[in-house]
C-alpha cells in the first residue's frame, strides 16, 4: 500500500497527499457518528483533472474513495462502512473558488468545495444572496450531495431547487455536465437532480452552477413565545396554511432557549419559541403581513411576541439560532450526540412533535426539539454517553418509524449516510431495488463512497 501511495503523490504533485494522523482523524469522523475510522489516506484535490487522476487510481488499484467537503455532514456520510475497511478520503476543500458570477441571471457557477458564506461574502457588493444556511458552514459540493437545507428554505428552497447545473466526474474517470443554467427546464430526464443527494455515490461534483437571489429590501424578524411546544407547533402550521410569505419559521424549545441564553449570554425568555422572518418588497406590504401574523399568533395562544427592530438585533437572533447546536454541545462535555431528522406532512408536524416529546419522557431521555418546521421538518438533540447510545439510538429509530406511518422521511435534511440505511426498503419499498441498479451503472466496481445511502 506504501508504494501504491507513493504513486499517488507522484501522480498529483507535491503537497496533495497526507498520512498525517491528525489529518486521517478529522477525514474519518462527523458529528454524531460513535466511531473514528480513519482513511488511509487524504488526497486533495486542486482541479477536475486532479479528480479524474485519483479516480483512475482508485481504479487501478481497487481503492474505494469518500469524497469530502467542509466534513460537517451528520449520520456517517464520511465513514468507511467497516473500521478495517482500507478507503481513500478526497478532499475537495481547496477547489473553492468562485468561476463566475452573472448577476443579470441570478447565477453563479462555482467549485465544488467553497463554503456558502465565503460564497455570500464574495456576492458582497452585487445585492445577490444564496440562500441555503444549514447551520454548519458547509461546503456547496457537499451541501448538494446532502440536498442540504436551512433556515430560509421554507421560502428560498434546498440545494435541489438552487441548483441549475453540475459538472460531475465519474467512476469511469468521465467527465458529464448535467443540467443547463435556466431557471425551468422540461429537457430529458433529469441526471442533475439524481446526483443531488447521493453522497457522492454516483460521481463527483466538480462545479454547480447555483441560482441567487435578491437582497429583500424589507426585512422583519421576531420571536414568539409559547406556553408549550404543542401550541408552537401549531401556531407554526397556522402560518404555513395562512399563505403568508414566511422567509425563516424555526422552532427552539425551551431547553434550546436555555442553551443559547447560558452559551451565548442573551437574556430570552426561556419558554419555546418561533424565530419569523419576512421579506418583502415594500414597506407597506411588511407592515400589513406582520400585523396579520401577530394576530394569527395571539390566536393561536402566543405568551409574548418580541420585535427584532435593528439589523444587529436581526443578526444576533439568527445567530442565536445557527449556534444552538454548539450551545447544547457546550452544555454537555464529554458526550457524544444523536440528531434526528425526520420530516413529515405538514399537518402531521404538530403531532410528530408531541409524539417526540412523549416519547423522550416514557423512555427518560432528556432531549431538545428544534428545527425547521416550516418544512415539516425537526430535530432532537439528544447528548449520549457510550453506555446510554443503544437506548438513544433506539428512541431515534422509534421515531423515525412513527414518521414513516404518517408518510413522511428518514431524512427531512441530513441524509441516509450509514445510520438509517436500515429504513430505506421501509420508505422507498421496490424502488430501492432500482436505485441499486442505478448504483451500479454509473459505479460498477463500486469505488465510490461504497455501502452508503442503499
Ligand atoms: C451544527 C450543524 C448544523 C447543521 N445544520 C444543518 C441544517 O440546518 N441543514 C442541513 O441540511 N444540514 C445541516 N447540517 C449537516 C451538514 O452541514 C450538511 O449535511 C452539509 O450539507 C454537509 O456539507 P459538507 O460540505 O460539510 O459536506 P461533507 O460532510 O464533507 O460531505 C457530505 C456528503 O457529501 C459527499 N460529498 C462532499 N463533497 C462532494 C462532492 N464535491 N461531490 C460528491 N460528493 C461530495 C460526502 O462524501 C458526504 O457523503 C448541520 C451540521 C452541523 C454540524
Amino acid at each position: 500500500m506504501e508504494q501504491a501511495l507513493e504513486q499517488l503523490q507522484a501522480l498529483l504533485g507535491k503537497g496533495k497527499v497526507s498520512t498525517s494522523p491528525s489529518v486521517l482523524e478529522q477525514h474519518g469522523r462527523d458529528e454524531n457518528f460513535p466511531e473514528v475510522r480513519p482513511p488511509l489516506a487524504v488526497a486533495y484535490a486542486e482541479s477536475r483533472e486532479d479528480v479524474q487522476t485519483v479516480l483512475q487510481w482508485c481504479h487501478t488499484h481497487g481503492i474505494p474513495l469518500i469524497p469530502y467537503g467542509a466534513g460537517t455532514s451528520l449520520e456517517g456520510a464520511l465513514v468507511p462502512v467497516h473500521p478495517d475497511n482500507p478507503v481513500l478520503s478526497l478532499d475537495l476543500s481547496r477547489m473553492n473558488k468562485v468561476v463566475s458570477i452573472q448577476p443579470d441571471n441570478f447565477l453563479a457557477v462555482v467549485q465544488p468545495g467553497i463554503t456558502r458564506t465565503a460564497l455570500n461574502e464574495a456576492l458582497r457588493y452585487t445585492g445577490l444572496f444564496f440562500p441555503v444556511d444549514p447551520g454548519a458552514d458547509a461546503s456547496l459540493g457537499g451541501m448538494a450531495s446532502t440536498n442540504a437545507s436551512g433556515t430560509t428554505t421554507v421560502r428560498y428552497g434546498g440545494m435541489r431547487q438552487n441548483t441549475v447545473a453540475l459538472e460531475v466526474v465519474l467512476a469511469n474517470s468521465e467527465v458529464l455536465r448535467l443540467g443547463r443554467p435556466v431557471r425551468k427546464t422540461s429537457s430529458a430526464y433529469d441526471l442533475k437532480d439524481l446526483f443531488i443527494g447521493a453522497a457522492g455515490t454516483l460521481g463527483i461534483i466538480t462545479e454547480l452552477t447555483v441560482q441567487l437571489h435578491p437582497i429583500p429590501e424589507h426585512v422583519h424578524t421576531m420571536r414568539v413565545f409559547f406556553p408549550s411546544i404543542q401550541a408552537a407547533a401549531q401556531a407554526a402550521y397556522a402560518i404555513m396554511a395562512s399563505a403568508l410569505p414566511i422567509a425563516r419559521l424555526e422552532l427552539v424549545d425551551e431547553l434550546g432557549m436555555q442553551s443559547i441564553n447560558r452559551y451565548m449570554g442573551r437574556g430570552y425568555k426561556e419558554q419555546t419559541a418561533l424565530f419569523l422572518e419576512f421579506h418583502s418588497s415594500t414597506a407597506a406590504a411588511i407592515e400589513e403581513e406582520v400585523h396579520l401574523v401577530e394576530e394569527l399568533m395571539h390566536d393561536a395562544g402566543a405568551s409574548d411576541i418580541s420585535i427584532a427592530r435593528t439589523q444587529q438585533e436581526r443578526t444576533e437572533q439568527w445567530e442565536a439560532r445557527h449556534r444552538l447546536y454548539w450551545a447544547i454541545v457546550n452544555a454537555h462535555p464529554g458526550h457524544t450526540f444523536i440528531i434526528t431528522d425526520t420530516a413529515v406532512p405538514l399537518a402531521r408536524l404538530p403531532e410528530l412533535i408531541a409524539y417526540a416529546q412523549q416519547l423522550l419522557a416514557e423512555m427518560g431521555i432528556q432531549g431538545s426539539i428544534l428545527g425547521h418546521v416550516g418544512d415539516g421538518n425537526f430535530h432532537t438533540i439528544i447528548a449520549t454517553k457510550p453506555e446510554d447510545y443503544t437506548r438513544v439510538q433506539a428512541f431515534s429509530e422509534r421515531l423515525v418509524r412513527q414518521a414513516l406511518a404518517w408518510e413522511g422521511t428518514a431524512s427531512g435534511e441530513h441524509g441516509i449516510g450509514l445510520v438509517k440505511r436500515g429504513f430505506m426498503v421501509e420508505e422507498h419499498g421496490a424502488s430501492v431495488a432500482w436505485m441499486h441498479r442505478l448504483k451500479a451503472i454509473f459505479d460498477p466496481d463500486n469505488l465510490l463512497n461504497p455501502g452508503k445511502l442503499i
